[in-house]
């Protein structure tokens, strides 16, 4: 396949451009949601690409979080087994 600068949605065949997106990911009792995740959007359905790099960052991202949520829940009382939420910004 040709290499274009400009892309395609694969979906819509809208314009795609370099933008932000948000990104949710659940693990254990656990919602993350990673805001302003660099992406490229389609302007016309609002579908984002992500490229592996960003994905794997903010899978790593993630994982550290999770381990810190982990470790943070049992230092606090009345918490362990609910569901928690985490969101940031980036
Ligand atoms: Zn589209």
């Amino acid at each position: 396949m040709p290499k274009q600068k400009s892309r395609k949605c694969p979906e819509c065949s809208g314009a795609v451009l370099p933008g932000e997106t948000n990104m949710v990911f659940e693990q254990a009792d656990t919602v993350f949601t990673i805001k302003n995740v660099s992406a490229d959007v389609c302007t016309a359905c609002g579908q984002s690409f992500i490229t592996g790099h960003v994905a794997s960052e903010v899978n790593r991202l993630v994982n550290r979080m999770s381990e810190d949520v982990q470790s943070f829940v049992k230092t606090v009382p009345g918490i362990a087994g609910r569901r928690h939420e985490v969101a940031i910004a980036v």
